[in-house]
């Protein structure tokens, strides 16, 4: 158990509901600390780069059209085993497979529009912090 930091994103969707607390409240509740949080809505080039990896997959226009549609809440949250736990609070990627209680099947619409963005490995923690808060 390491104390860690990870990136998530509060999706369009999300912040549409009106949910930006719940689910603050949600990570807060297991321990994570905001550390650093901004609001702000991604252009074409921001949410691009950030979902490269997915590039050539046929969902990726989509992703990057979705990502653009609205303002998101970027956060860095921290704790102990903070990727992890964030991943658990978060769910399954898809809501219809996200445990109950979990975040994407209590708020999220669909496999595209999940509601929350978490890094996947420290790994990737570290990049996409670093990528919204190079100050950090
Ligand atoms: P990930 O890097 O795993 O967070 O995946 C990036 C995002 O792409 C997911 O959170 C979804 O918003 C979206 N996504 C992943 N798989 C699909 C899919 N099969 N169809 C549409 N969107 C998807």
């Amino acid at each position: 158990m390491s104390n860690q930091r990870t990136l998530s994103i509060i999706k369009p969707d999300g912040v549409k509901k009106n949910v930006v607390g719940q689910i603050i409240s949600r990570f807060e509740g297991a321990g994570l600390k905001v550390v650093a949080a901004k609001m702000m809505t991604l252009d074409e080039g921001l949410a691009g780069s950030f979902y490269e990896v997915h590039k050539e997959r046929p969902f990726y226009a989509d992703l990057v059209n979705y990502m653009t549609s609205g303002p998101v809440f970027v956060s860095v949250l921290e704790g102990v085993d903070a990727v992890k736990q964030n991943r658990d609070l978060m769910g399954a990627t898809d809501p219809k497979e996200a445990a109950a209680g979990t975040i994407r099947a209590d708020f999220a619409d669909s496999i595209e529009a999940n509601a929350v963005h978490g890094s996947d490995s420290e790994e990737n923690a570290a990049k996409e912090v670093s990528f919204f808060f190079p100050e950090l």
